[in-house]
């Protein structure tokens, strides 16, 4: 099954962008996903094709217009449509690799990219969108936030990584950050790899490597050890 991903944007040429290099661009070759991109300008009715206006009650900037969105939206996501429709805003539930992982197993995505000073409350209201943020800043559109979101996406659909392995041992897979890596030169710059990990006992050396991570995720996240600790 190929997973299905429409971008609604203002900014089409933005895509695949980064999402067409590397893992997931030889994966969309492969058509192990697909990429759609949607230009909401051409749902603008006017000869202008305005596709925003003055916020009601005043104020800055400029915002997406309710019935110009909804019409992209319900051109790329037509009722009967069941990929989970989500809006790139800050103000969203912040991403995380769980609900990365649910996304990944499902059919496909619809994602829409903001502009200005966002979009019209009502159409957030009246197509469902799930409000999603990629963090704690304000970046100039959804354009990168919705590339985030497919690339951690794509890179868990079956086949596009190589390693399976590498995909269940790493940071916030297990509620941890992960363990720091090494590779040769044995000695580098006068700094060596700890003897523990080339000992060649792989229970010694998995023993460290959880160690590590969970010294890490002391002192740097410490708020993972609390939800980790939630969720057992
Ligand atoms: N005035 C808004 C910010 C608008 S930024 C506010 O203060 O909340 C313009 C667009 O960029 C948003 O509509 C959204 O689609 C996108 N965007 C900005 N920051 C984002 C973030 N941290 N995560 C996801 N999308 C973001």
């Amino acid at each position: 099954m190929t997973f299905k991903a429409s971008v609604l944007t203002l900014y089409p040429q933005m895509f695949p962008g980064s999402l067409g290099e590397s893992l997931a661009g030889r994966a969309l070759d492969r058509g192990d996903w697909s990429l759609e991109t949607v230009q909401i300008r051409e749902f603008a009715t006017d000869k202008h094709r305005t596709v925003d206006d003055t916020p009601a009650g005043g104020g800055a900037g400029m915002v997406l217009r309710a019935d110009v969105l909804a019409k992209a939206i319900d051109h790329a996501s037509p009722a009967g449509d069941t990929r989970p429709r989500l809006l790139m805003s800050p103000r969203g539930k912040p991403l995380i690799q769980a609900r990365v992982r649910e996304l990944a197993g499902g059919e496909g995505i619809v994602l829409v990219c903001g502009r200005f000073e966002g979009v019209d409350q009502r159409v957030i209201d009246g197509r469902d969108l799930e409000e999603v943020s990629i963090g704690d800043y304000i970046l100039s559109g959804g354009e990168v936030a919705a590339t985030v979101v497919l690339d951690a996406i794509v890179r868990l659909l079956p086949g596009v990584m190589g390693n399976v392995q590498s995909g269940e041992f790493e940071s916030f897979e297990q509620g941890l950050l992960e363990h720091p890596h090494y590779t040769r030169p044995a000695e580098w710059e006068g700094r060596r790899i700890p003897e523990v990990v080339t000992s060649g006992d792989h229970a010694k050396v998995a023993r460290w490597q959880r160690e590590q991570a969970e010294l890490l995720t002391r002192q740097r996240r410490p708020d993972l050890l609390e939800s980790k600790d939630e969720a057992d």
